[in-house]
């Protein structure tokens, strides 16, 4: 049959709306952000309720179509990227948008696991309550991404990743039945936590469609700091330092690179008004629910404390809220920054947070020997552990070309000194299709034999993005 007629039903289903065919509509949906993976797709699925899910899956099986459920399409791993030649039906939830209820007194939003990670947080901070995923793409990421990928984020150290954020979940399975657990209990010990199963799982176990997340008492107050760190400033025990003194009212603890502070400052063509120490610089956050906690005076005195040990030489403490969004700018904006400078080949890690230094203190070695002139811009949620490790494309190089290049040779050098501290190779962006190698070089076999049985008990014909992570 011709995938035109094969396409029939769906338009049935879907209605004309909901079943985009044509290049100049699908082009969005089947390159990746990264623009590494050109992928094809018969056509996009825009449902717009569950009922039409479960169908639109039945339908998929029985016409012979895999499916790539897709968010937003701001993953950097290719995990929501149809791959060419493989009659894969992208299923886009962006029309699954519905803020379903918010508890106040239980402190849970419910919501169509399509809406924009930033709607969900609006709607949560209109009830004066937080949502503390936040990300640099939240703009644009959906919750049905953030669970497939378990995002991290800006707030990990104090809130979690995404899997400790949800209370229940509703999912489509490959073969169109609802596993509907739209539980909003914190203590519900019935056996295997299944809901789990499917956050992390990129899309290969089933459609999230349904979400209940935990909520906290909104952030009303907060003292932000930037700090220039000293030559050698040990960081594992900075952190540590911090969150004794403030009591763990850290929220964000984030580490900039002084050529992540150039690339940032090059792409605005201006001066940023602030600068990082020898050891770079920390974009520092502490929050609370109330003004009865003293916030500025917590923070000044802990700074006080690394100032004596001589681990910082100078801080700045944002005295307005434009001040402070002024310093977030600056760490939000550099994967742009990257980006303008030609692009970047990432390198997303993590250690143990009392291993950090000798990470990067063996990293930088690597680098300055094997790519030397090579600009490493590295920066990230050092609070957790987690090092956004970056290779800037060298001026007049293909960026093609040098990922390729970094990623046969040298990312195998840093990701051994990761793993070799007892680390990671994917700390928050998850496998895709991008590192499904790595996943297969640095696993035992009982977990990937582990991964292959769950896959195959769920979807025994890999019905579900096929080519991502299993
Ligand atoms: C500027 C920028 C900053 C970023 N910062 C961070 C960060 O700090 N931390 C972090 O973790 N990531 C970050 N990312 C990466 C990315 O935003 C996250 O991975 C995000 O969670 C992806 O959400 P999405 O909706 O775009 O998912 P997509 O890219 O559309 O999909 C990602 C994966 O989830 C699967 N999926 C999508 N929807 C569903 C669904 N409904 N059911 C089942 N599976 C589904 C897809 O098949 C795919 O495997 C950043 C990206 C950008 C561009």
């Amino acid at each position: 049959m011709a995938i035109s007629d094969s396409l029939t039903p769906f338009t049935a289903l879907l209605g004309d709306g909901g079943v985009l065919t044509a290049p100049d509509m699908t082009a969005r949906y089947t390159l990746d952000h990264r623009e590494l993976m050109q992928g094809e797709t018969p056509a996009v699925l825009r449902p717009r309720s569950v009922d039409e899910v479960q169908e639109l899956v039945r339908l998929a099986r029985n016409q012979g179509f895999g499916i790539v459920p897709q968010g937003g399409n701001t993953g950097y791993v290719g995990g929501a990227t149809p791959e060419a030649g493989c009659r894969q039906l992208v299923v886009s939830l962006e029309r699954m948008t519905k803020v379903r209820a918010v508890d106040p007194l239980n402190f849970s939003l419910a919501c169509d696991a399509g809406i924009v990670l930033a709607d969900a947080q609006a709607a949560a901070s209109r009830h004066d309550l937080l949502l503390p995923l936040s990300l640099g793409s939240e703009g644009s990421c959906r919750l049905g991404g953030n669970l497939g990928t378990n995002a991290g984020g800006l707030q990990v150290l104090r809130y979690g990743m995404t899997r400790d954020l949800v209370l229940g979940i509703e999912v489509v399975l490959p073969d169109g039945r609802l596993f509907s657990d739209m539980c909003a209990l914190r203590k519900n010990n019935i056996g295997y936590d299944l809901k789990q199963m499917f956050i992390g799982a990129e899309g290969t176990l089933g459609i999230v469609t349904g979400v209940v997340l935990k909520l906290w008492p909104a952030q009303s107050h907060r003292a932000t700091a930037w700090l220039q760190l000293a030559a050698d400033a040990p960081l594992p025990e900075i952190a540590a330092l911090m969150r004794r003194e403030t009591s763990d009212l850290i929220s964000t603890f984030e580490l900039i690179s002084a050529t992540s502070l150039g690339l940032v400052s090059a792409m605005r063509g201006a001066e940023i008004g602030l600068a990082t120490g020898p050891g770079g610089a920390v974009l520092l956050e502490l929050s609370a629910s109330s003004a009865h906690i003293p916030l500025d005076d917590v923070l000044m005195a802990s700074l006080e404390a690394l100032m004596e040990r001589g681990w910082i030489t100078d801080a700045a403490l944002a005295q307005s809220e434009g001040q402070r969004r002024a310093m977030w700018a600056v760490r939000e904006t550099i994967p742009e920054g990257e980006k303008h400078a030609g692009g970047s080949v990432k390198h997303d890690i993590s250690v143990p947070i009392s291993s950090l230094d000798k990470f990067l203190t063996r990293g930088g070695a690597i680098v300055s020997q094997q790519l030397p002139g090579v600009r490493l811009s590295f920066y990230g949620h050092v609070g957790d552990g987690n090092i956004h490790y970056n290779l800037v494309v060298p001026e007049g190089q293909d960026r093609l070309t040098f990922t390729r290049e970094v990623e046969a040779g040298i990312a195998h050098d840093l990701y051994a000194v990761a793993i070799d501290l007892g680390g990671s190779f994917s700390a928050e962006y998850g496998i895709g299709r991008f590192k499904r190698d790595l996943l297969r070089r640095y696993s035992d076999p009982t977990r990937l034999d582990l991964i292959a049985a769950l896959k195959h008990s769920l979807d025994p014909d890999g019905l579900m993005n096929a080519g991502a992570l299993t």
